[in-house]
């Protein structure tokens, strides 16, 4: 038999792996430690229960889109949501990438943005982080220049260092594509931790989006659920390129009720913060190269131990934390999501015993 064969350029794929291990301390993928609180999981459950199944969803996600909106304090018409802000970037670069276009990214960065690139045929151009992982902005102007990219990736806070941009890095960027009609992304996955949002900026005359995750702040990782704020004749576009109904009621509803709670939200976010100052502050006294982190995440380097050795120790005591000692300009790093009180002892115990 001959296999059916796929795309020669998929073939050469890695694909995503992150290794899903039962343990005790999971700290590998900036989850919230904390779950919403129980109100939210009432009200859920009180909306889930009038659900019609036999119908299909809010194709445009309406109530949802109208209540991020709100949240945000924009127009309804600038929002899209779709499923994990994974999807809402698989949209953008289904739109605005593909076959002889390119995307930029500034490495190391959440390597989805690459991935997603490469999955849609859009070549992907690989800028280099300085040594504090901030971005160079003449190093930006002259990536541009020399291969106008569809579509240039921002990442602040970035994942996997922690790093935030100054506000020059994204007026530098949009002042870059402005010529050409290329399009800047700013992946705020960890917005709330950050001292400013590139939101403030998004304009029907800016090619801009910001987008958003309920994974991580929200603490919804299990819901799949993130979305964007951009021109709202960006929007139009993009809801060419989503499937009908992508979004399941389920999902909408658990957005919607989850906005109610952003108090609790903000609460969790301060406690995070005080939590990483804590985590960082016992780190700081180990045999570790700590990175300032403006998110709930912390990237270390061990000074004397390999990354693979440490992480495999850390495993060995229940603890999981996200190896990134193999990837390209992160050698022996691993990045530490901030856990509960208990959980940062606990990996701060095994990390003293281990080094
Ligand atoms: C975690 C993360 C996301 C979240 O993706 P979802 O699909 O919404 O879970 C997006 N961007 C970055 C940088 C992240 O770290």
């Amino acid at each position: 038999m001959t296999r059916a064969r796929v795309r020669a350029d998929l073939a050469m794929q890695p694909g995503y792996h992150s290794p899903q291990v039962d343990v005790a301390v999971r700290l590998n993928t900036n989850e919230s430690p904390l779950p919403p609180p129980a109100e939210f999981t009432e009200e859920l459950v009180a909306e889930i229960a009038e659900i019609q199944w036999h119908r299909y969803p809010d194709r445009g996600a309406s109530a949802l889109r109208a209540a991020i909106a709100d949240h945000h304090g924009v127009d309804a018409s600038r929002v899209l949501a779709a499923n994990g802000s994974n999807e809402v970037l698989q949209t953008i670069l289904l739109a605005y990438g593909g076959a002889g276009r390119a995307a930029l990214t500034f490495e190391p960065t959440y390597a989805m943005h690459g991935q997603i690139a490469r999955t849609t045929g859009t070549a992907v151009i690989e800028g280099d982080r300085r040594d504090d992982f901030g971005i160079d902005v003449d190093l930006l102007r002259r990536l541009v220049a020399e291969h106008q990219p569809a579509v240039v990736f921002l990442c602040s806070p970035n994942n996997p260092t922690g790093t935030v941009d100054p506000p020059d890095t994204v007026l530098a960027a949009l002042d870059a594509t402005d010529g050409y009609g290329g399009l800047v992304v700013v992946d705020e996955a960890y917005g709330q931790f950050a001292p400013r949002s590139a939101i403030e900026l998004v304009h029907d005359d800016r090619s801009l989006v910001v987008t958003r995750t309920y994974s991580k702040t929200w603490a919804m990782a299990a819901a799949r659920l993130g979305y964007l704020i951009g021109p709202s004749w960006l929007v139009s576009e993009l809801e060419k390129v989503v499937l009908p109904y992508h979004l399941d009621t389920m999902t909408q509803t658990a957005g919607r009720v989850a906005l109610r709670f952003e108090q609790a939200m903000q609460r969790r976010v301060a406690q995070l913060g005080e939590e990483r100052g804590r985590l960082v502050a016992g780190l700081t006294r180990l045999e570790l190269d700590v990175f300032p982190s403006d998110a709930n995440f912390v990237l270390v380097r061990p000074r004397e131990l390999s990354g693979d050795h440490v992480w495999n120790a850390l495993l060995d005591a229940s603890v999981l934390v996200r190896n990134c000692s193999s990837w390209p300009r992160l050698d022996n790093c691993l990045r530490i999501t901030v856990g509960a009180p208990e959980e940062n002892d606990r990996l701060l115990a095994a990390l003293q015993e281990i080094l």
